[in-house]
């Protein structure tokens, strides 16, 4: 349970005074609902109030603090004209500027005759000094507080920084102190103040300086974060190997049938990698392994011959894809090679429903089907196993840590292979993975010939949509992928509707639409046709970037490419390239091209190595926002900058090794500080695998 030094952190922000129910629907989408989130929202500029000279002096264009004499009021005389309040020093005059103003208001905060302190931005204007609504109006004793330099937030539609900014202080001033987590000797070396005093001062920056990532309050903050990240992938991890595992050792009689089978050799890359997850699963632990592979890389195959290891030491296998389709494929993939050794296959899905999944549990539940491909369909309560021994998991990026690490519950000691296309730089795997075992397949199979890949304005459109014939009558098959539009689907799948139509009306019924609107069967009849060739183009939205596999595609054509990141643009274009033929890429794009924007498309035609790609986005984009860390499975960080952070990452990781070695529950004092750090980093799932303490 979340400990109760905590809970004002955790209050919903409207707990704030001056935070109503509108204010706080904008901070939800800003920062998050709860006071902590706040916390987290740490300034990204300043403005620097500090600033005050006599009016004679006053720089136009500078923000200045002024102490002013009112001298006269002047409202307006029609809508249109501002009220004016005329002030000055002994060394100047100047006016203030209001618009829309409310007599009564201004009369109030600046009464004539008396002195007041203003901050804001001065003007010149027909050689006369004005200042055009002061951010802040104050009383002489007010004036040091004004000469502040202000923290500048990042800001969404509906909220003020004045407003915002009062919230983040509250929000502040609310953090209770908490217990040290941080070993003593670390403090020390760093120079790193308090949990609270570091947050406190993040919020305060004095200068630049203060804000960058190096800053020590930044860095205290962000190894905080690193540390409950690192501590909590440590907990879940250990937690699955302390339940028991069992060795499962296959003779190898039916991977040597499949082997056999198959119209190719095994590469290198793969061949190792199996060795690997073979030796994890004849040893008594549990296998939990991650087998990282661009997208054609091979690694169903090396998926295929894990899971029957375990069939051949009598248990079963399950396969689990994120989507129908993709569960679909393995299965066609797998099923004529595995029956052809004589093993039964099965799918499930959330289509498989009534008597024929009835069947199909039997099966399970009996033991005859060897492996089951499915979705997560196939961790619903009432599926049951003979004996589950392996379980592989397809992620392709979409389960959370979470997902993956409970369900190996279906059997007993089940050993875990998680499968990734997603080229993960070394620093993000230790966040996602902590120190998880990898198997990297990092050649790609012989007879692939790279990917002619070029970029071209979007104004050319109607030429390459005329090219396409030439490139049909080739026998090209093609994949023409629909810009995302904005975060709505609706309108994804709009734009692709408008593009399908165009090219049908050029190629009539050889074009083929599909989208993440459409049903399940519907969108397999489609995918179906085009993988028969049925079908020469197919119009899609990116619910195809998640692995289909049509070797005999060979064109790629990515409109509004510099919409996409670099990891999306690397996985569809891994959707051609698979076959013998020689493939292409086209990238459209609307003009003119951010900077970053220009950088991804460089590169995309620079490489084809998804590491190497992978390792370039980091640098463009920093880590928050690699891969749409929405549907990558990666955790966010609201602190730490992976990019930025790497050696705190080490740190981190190193440091939760040593903490779980000597204080495997968190009991002692700094163990149940760390709990605190556990929580107040919402890793509350994995703090539950403590005893309670
Ligand atoms: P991934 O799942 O890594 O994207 P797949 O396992 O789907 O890749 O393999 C892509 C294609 O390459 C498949 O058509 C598969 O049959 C083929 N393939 C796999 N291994 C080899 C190999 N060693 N040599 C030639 N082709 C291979
Ligand atoms: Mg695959």
């Amino acid at each position: 349970m979340r400990p109760e030094i905590l809970f004002s952190l955790f209050k919903p922000v409207t707990s704030l005074s001056g935070v109503g129910p509108r204010i706080a629907s904008a901070i939800e989408r800003l920062a998050g609902a709860h006071v902590v989130d706040l916390c987290w929202h740490l300034p990204t500029g300043l403005i620097d109030r500090r600033y005050a000279p006599d009016v004679k002096d006053a720089s136009a264009g500078a923000i200045a603090t002024l102490t002013l004499t009112i001298d006269k009021h002047r409202p307006s005389h029609n809508k249109r004209q501002p009220y004016r309040v005329e002030c000055s020093d002994d060394t100047g005059a100047i006016t203030l500027v209001f618009f829309h103003a409310r007599k009564d208001y201004l009369e109030k905060t600046l009464p004539v005759g008396e002195t007041r302190v203003v901050s804001g931005r001065i003007e010149e204007f027909s050689n006369t000094l004005q200042m055009t609504h002061p951010d802040h109006i104050g009383t002489v004793e007010e004036r040091d507080k004004l000469m502040s330099v202000e923290p500048v937030y990042p800001l969404t539609a509906g909220l003020s920084l004045k407003v915002l900014g009062k919230a983040i202080d509250k929000a502040v001033a609310v953090a209770p102190e908490l217990p040290e987590w941080q070993d003593p000797a670390l403090i020390a070396r760093e120079g790193w103040p308090e949990w609270r005093a570091a947050l406190t001062s993040a919020h305060a920056p004095q200068s630049e300086d203060d804000m960058a990532p190096e800053a020590t309050a930044r860095r205290r903050l962000a190894y905080d974060e690193l540390l409950a990240n690192q501590l909590a992938l440590a907990l879940v991890r250990r937690s699955m190997r302390r339940l028991k595992g069992r060795p499962t050792q296959g003779d190898g009689r039916l991977r040597e049938r499949v082997v056999a089978t198959l119209p190719f050799a095994l590469t290198g890359a793969q061949e190792t990698a199996l060795a690997e997850i073979t030796a994890d699963m004849a040893d008594d632990a549990r296998m939990l392994r991650l087998l990282q592979g661009d997208v054609g890389s091979g690694k169903t195959v090396v998926a295929l011959l894990a899971m029957l290891a375990a069939v051949e030491a009598g248990a079963q296998a399950a396969l689990m894809a994120p989507t129908e389709i993709l569960a679909r494929q393995h299965l066609e993939t797998i099923k004529p090679l595995a029956e052809a050794a004589g093993v039964e296959t099965t799918l499930l899905t959330g289509r498989e429903k009534g008597v024929a999944r009835r069947e199909i549990l039997e099966k399970l539940a009996g033991g005859s089907t060897g492996i089951a491909v499915g979705t997560h369909a196939l961790f619903q309560d009432d599926v049951e196993f003979d004996d589950l021994a392996m379980a592989v998991i397809d992620e392709q990026h979409r389960f959370g840590v979470h997902q993956r690490l409970t369900l190996a519950a279906k059997g007993r000691g089940v050993d875990v292979l998680v499968m990734t296309a997603t080229p993960i730089p070394r620093t993000l795997m230790l966040t996602a993975y902590g120190d998880m075992e990898v198997s990297r397949l990092t050649e790609k199979p012989p007879g692939r010939s790279p990917i002619e890949t070029r970029a071209m304005p979007l104004d050319r459109l109607a030429d390459v949509q005329g090219a396409l014939g030439r490139s049909i009558a080739k026998g090209d098959r093609i994949y023409w992928v629909c810009p995302l539009v904005e975060e709505s689907e609706a309108l994804d799948v709009a734009a692709a509707e408008d593009r399908f139509k165009a090219l049908q009306g050029c190629y009539g019924a050889r074009v083929g639409l599909i989208h993440g609107r459409m049903k399940g069967p519907a969108k397999d009849d489609v995918m179906g046709r085009f993988a028969a060739g049925d079908l020469d183009i197919l119009v899609a939205t990116t619910v195809i970037e998640v692995g289909v596999d049509v070797p005999e595609a060979t064109v790629m054509v990515i409109e509004h490419a510099e919409r996409f990141g670099l990891a999306q643009l690397h996985q569809l274009r891994g959707r051609v390239g698979r076959g013998r033929a020689a493939s292409s890429c086209l990238m459209l794009y609307a003009p003119p091209l951010t900077e970053a924007a220009r950088a991804r498309l460089g590169i995309m035609r620079e490489t084809e190595d998804g590491f190497r790609i992978a390792e370039e986005d980091l640098k463009l984009r920093g880590a928050g926002e690699l891969l749409g860390t929405r549907q990558s499975g990666l955790p966010e960080f609201r602190l730490a900058d992976v990019a930025v952070h790497e050696d705190l990452l080490a740190m981190a990781r190193d440091d939760a090794a040593l903490i779980l070695s000597r204080d495997a529950d968190l009991e002692t004092e700094r163990g149940q500080a760390l709990r605190t750090l556990l929580y107040l980093f919402e890793r509350d799932a994995a703090a539950r695998n403590l005893r309670s303490g």
